[in-house]
């Protein structure tokens, strides 16, 4: 187990006991540093990354470890920066949804060589957030943090409100004054101060950034941006979840959403390791980067060839997705291209019609953000970029029930009658 002393003193403990996780490293230079609450290389200013020793040994022995362990995230404790002993703290347990083999949606799509539906509104708060809260809190707890904080789109700062109540952490979080109800209130319902502010995400990060460099933030952890290295991690589980599922194996094809890219780039990550550790036959996977046209910078530089990410002012009802200036953005236009995928948008239309898609063929539903990822699913199909005689997984990040508005102006009741037979018949639903 490495442990580790944190170049920082100011808000940590003198050691700390993250697991398998060895250095941050950054992505750009390759610079080293302690494990500690920092998230920008001093040398170059690029974001950092967790770097680990991970398992060696016998890739049987782990798959056999891994299979044994509790059905949460926790199962892949090994591969992820926190303690040994973490799944006996309080903590949400998050994961392990279910990847739901999606036929009748397949049917539809005219997908022959299986697709299926990784469902994380199973979660505790309803959206994949839980995941990286879940990282970040064990982090922030290694580090002698006692306010937990985020800047959100929405679901992180539910998630980062529930997962503080549960560990005994204050929280305090940062959100868009103009989001949906459903994620207004599922944010403030857990008892942490929720603060709004008058601008959009862009705005609020950007706040939040300034608050970190404040007196006023000392001893703050935010989940996204000082433990974000952290909280990022959280996403390789999606990977590990989805290849055990499918029985060791990688899918063919993936689609994820895109608000700061962090989740999808994390994803690779996760299918890459497994790779490396010897847990699935390594073989050719593409990934499909999904944003909302109203908010699509990665999607627009993906289509002009571009390496760069020219920031955009959102406006779109995929709010989870809003953020206009994608800190991952670059990284994810790598992926996508080296893997052999695509990074595509869909109208707020185009939305709406793939939530009912998925709720009237599966049962399921998402909210705008899933919305947005079927619906690129489904014009990458027609495009015939997504290959149908392969394996596809679409990645549901989120939950309907937290944006109704989206849906309720075209479902509602059937009819309304009066409590007898005669007025049921006149309804022609006989
Ligand atoms: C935050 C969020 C995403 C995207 O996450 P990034 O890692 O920032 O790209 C996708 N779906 C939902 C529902 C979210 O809340």
């Amino acid at each position: 187990m490495a442990v580790q002393t944190v170049a920082t003193t100011t808000h940590s403990a003198d050691t700390v006991d993250l697991g398998p996780a060895s250095a941050l490293a950054c992505r750009e230079c390759g610079e080293r540093f302690a494990l500690g609450p920092i998230f920008a290389c001093e040398a170059c200013f690029g974001p950092l990354e967790v770097a680990y020793d991970l398992p060696s040994g016998d890739p049987e022995d782990l798959r056999k470890r891994i299979e044994s362990g509790p059905e949460n995230i926790w199962r892949y404790a090994p591969l992820l920066p926190v303690p040994a002993d973490v799944a006996g703290k309080p903590n949400l347990n998050p994961g392990f949804t279910k990847l739901v083999q999606a036929d009748n949606l397949a049917r539809e799509l005219g997908v022959t060589g299986g697709l299926w539906v990784k469902d994380d509104s199973g979660n505790p708060t309803h959206s994949f957030k839980d995941r990286v809260v879940a990282q970040a809190i064990e982090a922030a707890r290694a580090f002698g943090f006692t306010t937990l904080s985020c800047s959100s789109t929405g679901n992180l700062a539910g998630a980062v409100g529930a997962a503080a109540a549960r560990a005994g952490f204050r929280s305090c979080v940062f959100i868009p004054h103009d989001l949906e109800q459903g994620k207004v209130v599922m944010a403030a319902v857990y008892g942490g101060e929720l603060v709004g502010i008058e601008g959009n995400y862009d705005d609020v990060n950007r706040f939040c950034s300034e608050l970190i460099g404040d007196p006023a933030g000392e001893g703050w952890g935010f989940v996204n941006v000082n433990l974000r290295p952290y909280y990022a991690e959280g996403s390789k589980t999606l990977a590990y979840e989805i290849c055990e599922q499918l029985g060791w194996r990688l899918p063919d094809q993936i689609v994820i959403p895109i608000a700061s890219g962090s989740q999808l780039t994390k994803i690779d990550k996760g299918l890459q390791e497994l790779v490396k550790l010897g847990l699935v036959e390594d073989r050719p996977y593409k990934i499909f980067g999904a944003q909302a046209e109203g908010c699509s910078p990665v999607s627009a530089a993906f289509k002009a060839g571009h390496d760069v990410v020219r920031p955009q002012k959102p406006d779109t009802i995929a709010k989870s997705l809003a953020i206009g200036n994608p800190a991952d953005g670059p990284y994810v236009l790598d992926i996508c291209r080296r893997t052999g995928g695509a990074v595509e948008d869909v109208t707020d239309e185009e939305i709406v019609d793939a939530i009912k898609l998925l709720a009237r063929t599966e049962g399921i539903f998402t909210e705008t953000a899933g919305g947005t990822t079927l619906g690129v699913a489904k014009k990458l199909i027609e495009a015939g970029v997504i290959d149908p005689s392969l394996t596809t997984v679409v990645v549901n990040t989120g939950d309907g029930l937290k944006t109704l508005d989206a849906v309720a102006p075209t479902t509602g009741m059937s009819a309304v009658i009066r409590p007898n037979l005669d007025s049921f018949r006149e309804a022609g639903l006989a």
